[in-house]
């Protein structure tokens, strides 16, 4: 029988447990605050880009995240690591992950994906249920991005803005500079002003992606 996409996830955090401890530092967090482009009030979850991807073969060569873990075996390990406890400790990432939310009281957001995607109905639950616990705690805005469209509405419901890589007529939210701003227009989506070149800081003087449905982004 055919192997699933889910199927070879699974099999890829197995064989990363094999050969790496998942046990972690005791002062290790499952979310990073920010980073060169993000505010730090911005907290971060990345797993591994490309693996997690549905057609992953129409963007991996232009694929920002993808190029920072071939670039760096640290990124590349932290998100496979990451990736592994979401699918064998499941339950104690959760928990860990609520903690750090609720903990940190300067964050405003959490970002689900830096790189990576929603690649099964049980991780999407996964954060579903950690964005209800969370926001019945403190209001914390969650927004993530997503190319599988179908588990749109499932974390919306749970409190999670989603910006959907597809846009209205079918195209991709991503492409070069003239073909992405033309798209943009005729659509009536915003472009991401950071990606346009604009002075301007995610999560602080532009927070687009917080509560829209469709943004574009120039590739860069
Ligand atoms: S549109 Fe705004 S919030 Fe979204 S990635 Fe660009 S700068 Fe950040």
């Amino acid at each position: 029988m055919k192997k699933t996409m889910e199927d070879r996830i699974h099999e890829a955090a197995k064989v990363f447990a094999e050969g790496n401890t998942l046990t972690v530092p005791s002062a290790w967090k499952p979310l990073k605050a920010g980073n060169m482009k993000l505010a730090k009030s911005v907290l971060i979850w990345s797993i591994p880009a490309g693996l997690t991807c549905p057609n992953a073969a129409d963007c991996v060569a232009t694929c920002y995240a993808m190029k920072a873990q071939r670039m760096y075996p640290s990124v590349r390990f932290g998100r496979m690591r990451r990736l592994a406890l979401a699918i064998l400790e499941q339950e104690w990432l959760e928990d860990r992950i609520v903690e750090q939310i609720l903990t940190a009281k300067t964050a405003k957001a959490v970002r689900i994906h830096e790189s990576g995607d929603f690649w099964s109905l049980d991780y999407v639950e996964f954060w579903c249920r950690i964005a209800r616990r969370v926001l019945k705690e403190r209001a914390v805005q969650f927004y993530t991005y997503t190319k599988m469209t179908g588990f749109a509405a499932q974390l919306r419901e749970a409190g999670i803005n989603v910006v959907e890589s597809v846009l209205p007529d079918g195209s991709i939210n991503y492409g070069p500079a003239s073909e992405i701003t033309n798209r943009a227009r005729r659509l009536g989506v915003p472009v991401c002003p950071v990606t346009l070149g604009v002075d301007a800081k995610c999560g602080e003087s532009c927070r687009l992606c917080w509560t829209r449905r469709y943004v574009a982004f120039v590739q860069h």
